[in-house]
C-alpha cells in the first residue's frame, strides 16, 4: 500500500514517472547478471539502459553507441591549505582525527575525508574544501536504446552517489520509453541500495552454489527492507540441480518467484569472449529461456502496478 511505502522509495518512483524500472542484482560478481541484462537489451523494445555497476561497468564493453553527454563527476571534497595565508599554528593538524594533515601542514589527499573540521578551527581561514573528481558519467545512444553509465576513478569512494547520478542522467533523455533495465552493482552495499531504490522490481541473478544461496538470502533481506518485489533467476542451474532445488524451495518459502532457470551453455563463454550477448551468438535454448524470463517479468511487474 502506497501509504506504507518508505519516503526513499516514493522519491525514487517520482523521479521516473511513466517508466517501469527493473534492477538486476547479485550477491557477488560473476553470476551472469550483466550477461542477462545485455541479452534483454537485445530482445526488449522500448527501453532505456543503465549500468549501475560503476566499479566494474561491464555492460558498456558489450553495448556501444554514440556519446550524447559525458561529464566528470565530483563526488567528494578535500581540504586545501593556502600556504601563503597559513601561520603553521598546527591547530588543524590537532583537530583532524583522520591524520590527514602532515607535520609540515600539508594535506595527505588519500586520508582526507572532507569532513571540514579543520576549516572551523583555522584562525586565518587558510583552509577551504574543494570538490574532487571521483569518476566520469556518460550517456550514449545505442541501437538498443539510450544507455547511461559511469566509471568510478581507481581508489575513489562514493560509488553509491555515482550510481544515483547514472540513474538521474536517464531522466534527461526520456522519449516515451516504457522500461529501464538496470544492471545493478554486486553485493549489498550502498551502490546496490542506490541501484534498487525506487525500482518496481529487483531480479536476483544467482548461481547454484552454497555461497550463491547465502548471497540470495542477503539480497532478499535487502529487497524486503526496501519493500521491493524480488524475483530470482538461477543461472547455470543444471550444474548443480541439488542446490538449484534448495534455491527453489528457499524462494517458494520466502515468496520470491523463480522467473527463470538458464542452462549452462559453453557458447555463452565464446560469445562473451567476442563481446557478444548469448542472444547475438544464437544460443537457441538460452535465448528462448531469456525470452520466457522477460514475458514472466512483464506480467508480474504490470500486475504489481494494478494491485
Ligand atoms: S577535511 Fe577533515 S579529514 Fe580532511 S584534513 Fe580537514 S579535518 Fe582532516
Ligand atoms: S589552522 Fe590554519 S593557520 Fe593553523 S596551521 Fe592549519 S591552516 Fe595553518
Amino acid at each position: 500500500m502506497e501509504g506504507q511505502v518508505p519516503e526513499i522509495i516514493r522519491k525514487g518512483r517520482e523521479g521516473c514517472t511513466g517508466l517501469k524500472q527493473i534492477a538486476f542484482v547479485s550477491g557477488k560478481g560473476g553470476t551472469g547478471k550483466t550477461t542477462l541484462v545485455s541479452s534483454l537489451a537485445n530482445l526488449v523494445q522500448n527501453k532505456m539502459l543503465a549500468d549501475c555497476d560503476v566499479d566494474a561497468p561491464n555492460l558498456r564493453i558489450i553495448i556501444n553507441g554514440k556519446v550524447r553527454k559525458q561529464e566528470d563527476y565530483f563526488g567528494a571534497k578535500e581540504a586545501f591549505i593556502d600556504p601563503t595565508v597559513c601561520l603553521k599554528c598546527g591547530l588543524c593538524k590537532e583537530t583532524c582525527r583522520f591524520g590527514a594533515i602532515s607535520e609540515d601542514i600539508e594535506i595527505i589527499p588519500f586520508k582526507c575525508e572532507g569532513c571540514g573540521a579543520c576549516t572551523l578551527v583555522c584562525p586565518v581561514e587558510a583552509i577551504c574544501l574543494k570538490e574532487v573528481k571521483t569518476g566520469r558519467t556518460c550517456v550514449t545512444e545505442t541501437p538498443m536504446g539510450t544507455f547511461s553509465h559511469a566509471m568510478l576513478d581507481v581508489g575513489a569512494e562514493g560509488s553509491g552517489k555515482l550510481v544515483t547520478e547514472v540513474r538521474k542522467n536517464i531522466d534527461g533523455f526520456k522519449n516515451n520509453e516504457e522500461w529501464v533495465l538496470i544492471d545493478g552493482a554486486s553485493g549489498i552495499g550502498c551502490a546496490v541500495i542506490a541501484s534498487i531504490t525506487g525500482v518496481d522490481a529487483v531480479v536476483a541473478v544467482s548461481e547454484p552454489t552454497r555461497s550463491g544461496l547465502h548471497d540470495l538470502e542477503r539480497v532478499l533481506d535487502l529487497a524486503e527492507h526496501f519493500q521491493i518485489p524480488l524475483f530470482v533467476c538461477i543461472n547455470k542451474y543444471d550444474l548443480n540441480r541439488e542446490i538449484t532445488a534448495l534455491m527453489e524451495r528457499f524462494c517458494k518459502n520466502n515468496g520470491c518467484p523463480v522467473i527463470g532457470k538458464i542452462p549452462f551453455d559453453p557458447s555463452i563463454i565464446r560469445a562473451l569472449q567476442e563481446f557478444k550477448t548469448p542472444v547475438e551468438a544464437g544460443s537457441k535454448e538460452v535465448t528462448e529461456e531469456i525470452k520466457s524470463i522477460w514475458r514472466r517479468l512483464t506480467v508480474e511487474v504490470m500486475s504489481l502496478g494494478k494491485s
